[in-house]
């Protein structure tokens, strides 16, 4: 069984626990036993670096699945429940959808022992605390995204704070770090500890560590003074940083040589409708690098199957992938769709992008906001502004034009991984989910280079290869609100409606405006030869409330959910 657990091969566990409970005095010595034995042989590898996250979630399922088969049998003897190590509450905060990490870090905290209530995705602080009440549990684990996450997380610290709360408090995911933890959220929170947790493999030592009564005390504060030193060191950083009047910002602009410009004529204006999108066709598309990195394995594709470390881990992940993969096409089991758009756009005197329905009427549409770079420069360097790739009414031809999109490869993402982990199948649940996803970014790409060969035309002989699709060799760009270049995701609301993405792609959009399904990407395309991604960084309040004029929205709203970007 150990071996089995070690390899993770499910293959015999039912025969071999079959064999050992009609050995065992009591079905749960099964598990307090052998399983337990090898479960620990997989902890002690995981911990050494001889064993990786993918394995290990592999390990997971080869015990869920014994464990699942005893449980009639330790019912009916009514005797001893299994003793876990604690209570853990996990939750992707309200207005996320995205859960890749949180089941992973499940399933290695469930794995080790700990007894984990998962409330899914886009969960409201106010269920996350009472659940965390009637369950009584050891500790609250919050994870997230998109950057609207980051407030909401700073919402819950308070809550546990005015609501009394003294259990742990562990932080991860994408945009959440150890600064913002130290910065934002800590102090909210003094009832009890506040932990940034880097990955899932750290999960487990975080865990065991907070709820050890002797190694807690110590611990605890370690952590609290390590973050005091973040919060000072940010402090004389954020003091040292003279961010440029947003005035000075924006008479630094990136000015294009308009006069010498004629923009490419879209095929078509307005929208155009995919449904049912061959999966077969974006496979090609796909970039495997980030795939390996959401199962914890660092390394470039295609070498990182050959590393010296992860090179075995990463061989037999890939494998497992590609048969998921076939089967996902062959049986097609996710739906893509997707819209894409064109219209006559100018730049405006502050900032924005004008739509107009048709070039001849000129009819204006909405317009689009955008964020200007007010970092310092050195000399010559412009601060940028997407907007700046777009041409004003003044240029000497003054007509150009600017796209968007909305993609997904996730219809039917979410019910293909409930079927799976219902099945005590864990593994192949989160495969489903970071397959959608290397399927959307993979359909993005794919349309973006329609969009240039096609729709755009101004690179009908286009080949690139897949890997220098992935390293942005062609003209134009493709940046998604919510990304560096244009930090504010409230601008996916405009978008979508432009595009009419609801309802074309079925992809929703949550109050924090995360797309849902998860595996769904959106974005605007610009078409100009100089057009490049870049980060919007820091920017100041005036800015904030130039862009609350601009949009109509309260400032208030804006500045929340500008938040990382403020200085
Ligand atoms: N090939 C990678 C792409 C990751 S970036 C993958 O498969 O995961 C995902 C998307 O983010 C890009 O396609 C682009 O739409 C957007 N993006 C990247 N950098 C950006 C930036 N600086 N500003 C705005 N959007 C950006």
């Amino acid at each position: 069984m150990a071996y089995a657990l070690v390899k993770g091969i499910t293959k015999f566990i039912e025969e071999d626990t079959e064999e050992a409970r009609q050995n065992a005095d009591k079905p749960i010595e099964v598990i307090e036993g052998p399983l337990m034995k090898g479960m620990d042989e997989v902890g002690d590898l995981f911990g050494s670096g001889k064993m990786f996250l993918p394995q290990v979630v592999k390990s997971a399922r080869v015990m869920k699945q014994a464990v699942a088969y005893l449980l009639p049998y330790i019912e009916a003897e009514k005797g001893g429940a299994i003793q876990s190590k604690g209570k853990i509450l996990m939750a992707t905060v309200k207005g996320d959808v995205h859960d890749i990490g949180k089941n992973i870090v499940g399933v290695v905290l469930g794995c080790n022992n700990y007894d984990v209530i998962d409330l899914g995705v886009m969960v409201p602080c106010e269920k996350i605390l009472q659940v965390a009440r009637d369950e009584n549990v050891d500790v609250i684990g919050l994870s997230g995204l998109i950057t609207p996450s980051l407030d909401e997380m700073v919402h819950v610290a308070g809550e546990m704070e005015r609501l009394d709360f003294n259990i742990p408090l562990l932080i991860g995911g994408a945009t959440t770090s150890k600064a913002h933890t130290a910065v934002k959220i800590e102090q909210h929170y003094v009832s009890g500890s506040t932990i940034y947790v880097p990955d899932a493999s750290r999960s487990v030592s975080v865990v065991s560590t907070l709820l050890n009564d002797k190694k807690n005390p110590e611990y605890a504060s370690k952590i609290r003074s390590e973050y005091e030193v973040i919060r000072e060191r940010v402090a004389n950083r954020s003091a040292k940083l003279k961010l440029l009047p947003y005035k000075k910002a924006n008479a630094n602009p990136f000015t294009a040589d308009w006069s010498n410009f004629t923009a490419a004529r879209p095929a078509f204006l307005g929208t155009k409708v995919f449904t049912d999108y061959s999966l077969e066709h974006l496979i090609d598309y796909i970039d495997w690098t980030p795939f390996f990195i959401t199962w914890s394995l660092a390394g470039k594709y295609p070498a990182i199957l050959n590393d010296e470390k992860v090179g075995e881990a990463a061989t037999d992940l890939f494998a497992d992938a590609q048969a998921l993969l076939k089967k996902i096409v062959d049986e097609k089991l996710l739906t893509a769709k997707a819209v894409i758009g064109f219209w006559p756009a100018n730049k405006t005197a502050g900032n924005d992008v004008q739509l107009y329905a048709t070039d001849e009427s000129r009819a204006p549409l909405n317009k689009l906001h955008f964020l200007r770079q007010q970092i310092p420069k050195e000399t010559e360097l412009p601060n940028l502004c997407l907007a700046d790739f777009i041409a004003p009414k003044s240029a000497e031809n003054g007509t150009d034009y600017i796209g968007g999109f909305a993609v997904t490869a996730g219809i039917g993402a979410e019910e293909l991984a409930a079927k799976y982990s219902a099945e005590n199948d864990d593994y192949t649940a989160i495969m489903v989910k970071a397959l959608a996803d290397r399927l959307a970014e993979a359909f993005a790409e794919h349309m973006h280079q329609r969009v240039r060969k096609e729709f755009w035309g101004f690179d009908p002989a286009e080949e690139f290869s897949a890997t220098e699709l992935i390293h942005e060799k062609y003209r134009g760009i493709r940046p998604a609100p919510g990304y560096p270049a244009c930090p504010d995701h409230s601008e996916k609301k405009t978008l979508f409606s432009l595009l009419n993405a609801a309802e074309e792609t079925q992809i929703e959009l949550t109050e924090s405006f995360a797309m849902n399904p998860a595996a769904s990407v959106s974005g605007f395309y610009f078409g100009h030869p100089e057009s490049k991604y870049f980060s919007v960084g820091k920017i100041t309040q005036e800015q904030v409330n130039d862009l609350s004029n601009r949009n109509g929205k309260p400032t208030a709203e804006m500045t929340k959910l500008l938040t990382p970007n403020l200085e």
